[in-house]
């Protein structure tokens, strides 16, 4: 049977994400957009009501909840503000790898803890002269006695600046490919870490985004998140989890312009009327509409297909496409929709369009979305859900 409708729980965890959208994040949104200012406090609040971290399981003190209560929860969220909500689904990009593949030692130590206060993390994965191609990375982690020694650079890795641990993808093989690369789960204190400028981006300006040097940075072996070669492995596998997220935060970014759209055209008159009554401008709106309710859906499929315990990375990376070019041509059209309103700072679209580019580019671009589903097509696999 097919079955669309939220549990009570879930309805009730939209509705907390919804309010706290609505009066912590949406009032302080554009502060920080115009300041950069990371919002520390935000998230503080954020975690103080339970909107932090969701997926921890219950063991480890977590909410235990599901992909789908993520969904849920960051459409609500990246509706107000997908700077503000990029730093909180950095913490879960963190945690997915680790999450995938760490020992019970790790989990105690590093993530039963983000329960009582709140702790940020970091995926580092990219590098300066590698992001598409993981396997291109050269940061290296050389075992010495009980340790590693980790040497070599990350860049645009959100929440650096304010990391209490960071997710290490570094090469204990060379020679090896994919399966010489492992994870590591570091503090963020430990010596040898050097952090870079906040980087100044188009949009979330609020994100802190900034290149990480690891110099001799002395790791020991128990904080590998797995088994040695590992680490691609549960550094990819980490996205089947936290695409189906990052796509449902374009669909709350969409859902944003519509509603600016919807009222502006309402109430803008142009040759004697309200625009909304000319086709040129109520036919893009309901496209809109149209677009936002079909990525929602690709979200919820790609949500429950892991949920449920089936994998789900080419739905995973449907959703992803999907929702980040509907989410920017729809914000592109909102601006048209405002006229020279809508090119200006003053006006809530501006930064809508800024913000909602980078959903084309980071967790896997859209060409690289394209790319891997290509390649199932291409192995005749995919192409049904599996549960069809
Ligand atoms: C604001 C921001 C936050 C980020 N946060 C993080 C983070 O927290 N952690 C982290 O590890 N990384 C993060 N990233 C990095 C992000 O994931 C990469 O920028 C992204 O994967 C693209 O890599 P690149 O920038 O090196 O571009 P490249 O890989 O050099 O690609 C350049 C262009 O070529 C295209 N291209 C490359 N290969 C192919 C191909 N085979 N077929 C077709 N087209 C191709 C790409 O799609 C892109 O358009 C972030 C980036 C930004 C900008």
């Amino acid at each position: 049977m097919i079955d669309f409708s939220l549990t009570d729980e879930q309805k009730a965890l939209r509705d907390l994400a919804r309010d706290f959208a609505k009066n912590e994040i949406a009032p302080n949104a554009e502060h920080h957009d115009h300041t950069g200012e990371f919002p520390k406090e935000i998230l503080k609040k954020a975690h103080d009501v339970g909107l932090m971290n969701l997926h921890i399981p219950t063991e480890y003190n977590g909410a235990g909840m599901t992909v789908m209560d993520e969904i849920i929860t960051f459409e609500e969220l990246f509706y107000a503000c997908s700077g503000v909500s990029t730093a909180i689904l950095a913490n879960n990009l963190a945690l997915a790898p680790v999450l995938l593949g760490a020992s019970d030692e790790i989990l105690k130590k590093f993530i039963q803890p983000m329960a009582d206060q709140l702790t940020m993390a970091a995926y580092a994965v990219t590098e300066p002269g590698a992001g598409s191609d993981v396997a291109g990375i050269r940061t290296t982690a050389k075992r010495v006695g009980d340790d590693y020694i980790i040497n070599g650079s990350k860049m645009w890795i959100t929440n650096a600046g304010f990391a209490d641990w960071f997710f290490i993808l570094a090469k204990t093989d060379s020679n090896a490919g994919h399966k010489g690369m492992s994870g590591f789960i570091v503090d963020a204190k430990t010596p040898g870490i050097i952090l870079g400028k906040k980087e100044k981006n188009m949009g979330q300006r609020c994100s802190d985004t900034r290149s990480v040097t690891f110099e001799d940075l002395k790791v020991p072996k128990w904080q590998m998140v797995g088994k040695e070669g590992d680490g691609f492995k549960i550094a990819m596998g980490a996205f089947d989890h936290t695409r189906p997220t990052v796509a449902i935060g374009a669909v709350g970014v969409a859902r944003a312009a519509m509603d600016h759209s919807i009222r502006y055209a309402n109430t803008r008159n142009a040759f004697g009327k309200p625009i909304s009554v000319n086709q040129g401008v109520s036919f893009p709106i309901a496209e809109m509409a149209r677009d936002i309710e079909a990525g929602r859906l690709l979200c919820y499929q790609a949500g429950w297909l892991i949920d449920n315990g089936y994998r789900n990375t080419y739905q995973a990376s449907i959703a992803k496409v999907f929702c980040a070019d509907m989410a920017m041509r729809v914000c592109t059209d909102a601006v048209q929709v405002f006229g020279g309103y809508g090119f200006n700072e003053e006006y809530p679209v501006e930064k809508l369009m800024r913000d909602v580019k980078i959903f084309q580019i980071y967790e896997g671009t859209s060409q690289i979305q394209r790319v891997i589903i290509s390649k199932f097509l291409n192995d005749g696999v995919g192409i049904e859900s599996p549960n069809l």
